[in-house]
């Protein structure tokens, strides 16, 4: 029987198109285009790898707003079979708790699976708890800031990436695994791939479907609070132009402010 891979994928605005708004200093993500998360894309790589070489079956789960559809096409037109949206104003604003509440309900919704692969974290929040989340409301194992992915023997075979060198462990599936930017540079969507992705069309999933308390999920389900926001003083930058013969001078003056080292010190 084929692996069945679940790939959770969130829609992000390209960070190069938000602005903040001087006067409120909020994000204004309303202009900017919604890209897959770029350590998605390496996750749905991994899987696509996995399916190369086991003919697994792919599904890319996804919760946000209706506008998230095209980056799910995205992903089936680089080789995923199926695409489920997770989509309701009941779900809006949840924080990282009800969102992998949330999710970890719909990987439940969709029957038996061998692997769950997630990013390692978003480029708009970025906190890295939504795979572990998962995996901890699921009861499943996790490997978390993977390089490389495969199954050996009905396990999941991962590299992590540690900050002195690379562990590799082996776990039993069902499994969950987060994988770093790093790991893969992700294929590009095929064309025949988009328009039997479009032909197929994906399936959208709301609160009926997935029958949670409604104090469960979005805000109210939210236990984070916001206390406050700080802007961070923006830093001065200055250029100083030396001569060769000053540098000498300059060695000492950064040795004193702590920012460089002799080779004594160093030793
Ligand atoms: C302090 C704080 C306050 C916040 N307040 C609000 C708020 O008021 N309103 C609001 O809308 N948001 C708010 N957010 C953002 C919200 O918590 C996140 O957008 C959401 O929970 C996902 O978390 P993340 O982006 O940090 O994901 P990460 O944990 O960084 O994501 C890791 C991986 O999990 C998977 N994943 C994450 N999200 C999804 C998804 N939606 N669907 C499928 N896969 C996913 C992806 O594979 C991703 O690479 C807040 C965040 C923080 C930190």
């Amino acid at each position: 029987m084929a692996i069945k891979i679940i790939v959770m994928m969130k829609q992000v605005p390209d960070a190069e198109e938000i602005f903040i708004d001087p006067v409120k200093f909020t994000l204004n993500r309303a202009q900017a285009r919604g890209i897959i998360n770029p350590s998605d894309e390496n996750a749905l790589e991994c899987a696509l790898k996995i399916k190369d070489q086991t003919g697994a079956e792919i599904t890319v789960l996804s919760m946000g707003p209706p506008a998230a559809e095209s980056a799910i096409i995205e992903c089936m037109g680089r080789g995923a079979d199926r695409g489920v949206l997770v989509t309701d104003r009941v779900f809006a604003a949840a924080d990282t708790y009800a969102t992998s509440l949330t999710l970890a309900a719909s990987v439940k919704n969709l029957g038996e699976f061998d692997l769950i692969i997630a990013g390692e974290s978003t480029t708009d929040s970025g906190t890295g708890h939504v795979g572990p989340g998962v995996a901890e409301f699921l009861g499943i194992d996790q490997a978390t800031y993977c390089t490389s992915l495969h199954i050996e023997n009905d396990a999941l075979v991962a590299e992590r990436d540690l900050e002195d060198g690379t562990e590799v462990v082996s776990i039993g599936l069902p499994a969950l695994a987060t994988v770093l930017i790093s790991s893969n540079i992700p294929r590009r969507a095929k064309l025949r791939l988009k328009i039997d992705a479009l032909r197929k069309g994906i399936e959208k999933w709301d609160h009926d479907t997935l029958k949670l308390p409604p104090e469960w999920v979005g805000i109210k389900g939210s236990p984070t609070v916001v206390g406050a926001l700080k802007i961070p003083e923006e830093r001065k930058r200055a250029a100083k132009r030396i001569t060769v013969d000053q540098l000498g001078e300059l060695v000492k003056e950064l040795g004193g402010m702590g920012l460089i080292k002799t080779e004594e010190e160093e030793a």
